[in-house]
């Protein structure tokens, strides 16, 4: 604006194939903009900068990626700020490249065929070396060539796709992503802020995918089938395929979840980032054969991918949650406060359980079974997730987040809770264990819907208000 004393503008020249790097911590903010009589083009993490306009960063670490050459100017003070010669980017748009001739070929085959299906490929590796990223930029390519990529988040403890962290989530993406705020965070009850179709979101309510492994697998099982029917739907979407983002899974412990993600979604690639071990563990699981057409493939890391330490990915985490319910500077949501009677007729709240507990349990519980009946007589479902007595709801769910899932209070049981949906989230502000009621905040007005509610252990300790 005006008022910005010319002095805190920054100007960077970027040659071709150089990239501005910087940082924002949480309390301050920076504008950047492709200064307008620049002859060059730049994007951010694959979606182009308009020229001239501002864009305005805070809680980042980012870059800006030129192939032609530009001029930048920036406003603020980055904690971080430098101009990268070296990156992987021609690598990054080669894949894209292949990818987009296997779209092509799709695009040919008759719809209801086999070969219609794009490309599926999934980005694993350690903590921090870029998959996100590749994500976001294979994204953006495939937009920017006018295709309808299905993009796919089972990073539970990370950003989710226009969601909340503490979820899977699946979003096809038709238009242009958001240069500021990339998969983003926008309130599923808010039409306007959502690219084509609702999202698709399970809560799954821990942090790794160890903690509740059994039901992360067959929330992954269930996504595989929505987003299939999905693309059913969507002859273009299907024609583009999958782009598949993952936690930072470890070869030793997380084989058959990766195994899992493979069959389920039909992976089509296999790339993998960081991680030469994981790279060669994947090739050996996965040979090249003409039975499983897998193609297993090595990316590099950008040497600007920083590791983030718990405060930071705490905050990045936060302000996810915080953007949902109170929307952010271009899109500002005012949520509202509504109470939930504990007594009410629908009121059916529901907890996840852990792997560890719940085998514990169940080995209190098979000394009680009938003599002749074993542990494999228990239902499986009983154990991912548990039903809450009205006095089993205390304080320990303040500052936590609630889902609102797709199934009626009247005909919830374990196995529906256990498989459903999201419709929406809320945020428990305060339990009032003598009044048998919480307040909780909602993105829509009015009364909590009579659906089954699905409270986890994660994200936890955020404070909103
Ligand atoms: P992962 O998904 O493997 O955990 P990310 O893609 O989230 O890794 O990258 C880690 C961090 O590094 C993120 O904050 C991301 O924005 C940042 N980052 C990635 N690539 C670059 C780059 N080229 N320049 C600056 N920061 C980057």
């Amino acid at each position: 604006t005006d008022s910005i004393d010319s002095s805190t503008i920054l100007t960077r020249d970027l040659k071709p194939n150089q990239e501005f790097r910087f940082e924002v911590p949480a309390t301050s903010s920076i504008t950047i903009r492709l200064t307008a009589g620049t002859a060059g083009t730049a994007e951010l993490f694959g979606t182009e900068l308009s020229k001239g306009l501002p864009y305005t960063f805070t809680c980042c670490k980012s870059a800006i990626y030129t192939w032609t050459g530009c001029s930048l100017s920036i406003e603020g003070a980055p904690s971080v700020e430098y101009i990268a010669e070296e990156t992987p980017m021609a690598t990054y748009l080669n894949l894209h490249i292949a990818l987009e001739k296997l779209r092509v070929a799709a695009s040919d085959c008759p719809p209801t065929t086999e070969g219609a299906q794009g490309p599926r490929i999934l980005l694993i590796g350690p903590p921090d070396v870029g998959k996100t990223t590749v994500a976001k930029i294979l994204t953006g390519y495939s937009i920017r060539q006018g295709r309808k990529p299905m993009v796919i988040n089972l990073d539970t403890a990370g950003e989710g796709v226009l969601t909340v962290p503490g979820t899977i989530s699946a979003a096809s993406f038709g238009s242009v992503m958001d240069v500021e705020d990339g998969f983003g965070s926008s309130p599923m009850s808010a039409p306007s802020a959502i690219p084509v179709k609702l999202p698709l979101v399970y809560y799954y309510g821990f942090e790794t995918a160890e903690s509740g492994s059994r039901r992360y697998k067959r929330l992954i099982s269930r996504m595989a089938v929505a987003v299939n029917s999905r693309l059913e739907e969507d002859i273009e979407s299907k024609n583009t395929g999958l782009i598949i983002d993952t936690p930072s899974f470890d070869n030793q412990t997380n084989g058959d979840v990766i195994s899992h993600i493979v069959a389920e979604f039909s992976i089509t690639t296999i790339a993998i980032l960081g991680s030469e071990r994981l790279y060669n563990t994947m090739l050996k699981s996965f040979p090249p054969s003409s039975s499983s057409p897998i193609n297993v493939i090595k990316l590099p890391t950008s040497g600007g991918c920083v590791d983030r330490d718990a405060p930071y990915k705490k905050s990045i985490r936060d302000a996810a949650v915080k953007k949902y319910f109170f929307g952010d500077a271009k899109c500002t949501l005012s949520p509202y406060t509504v109470s939930i009677e504990f007594d009410s007729p629908t009121f059916s709240l529901w907890e996840v359980v852990d792997s560890l507990s719940s085998s514990a349990e169940r080995q209190k519980n098979i000394s009680f079974l009938p003599i002749g009946e074993d542990e494999s007589s228990l239902s499986a479902d009983e154990e991912v997730v548990k039903r809450l007595a009205p006095g089993d709801v205390d304080s320990r769910f303040e500052n936590m987040v609630v889902a609102v899932l797709q199934v009626d209070a009247k005909d919830a049981g374990a196995k529906e809770v256990g498989e459903s949906a999201v419709m929406g989230f809320l945020f428990v502000q305060e339990v009032d264990e003598k009044e048998r009621r919480m307040k909780v905040l909602s993105p829509v007005p009015g009364r909590v819907p009579a659906k089954a509610l699905l409270v986890g252990r994660w994200p936890e300790g955020m404070f909103l208000t």
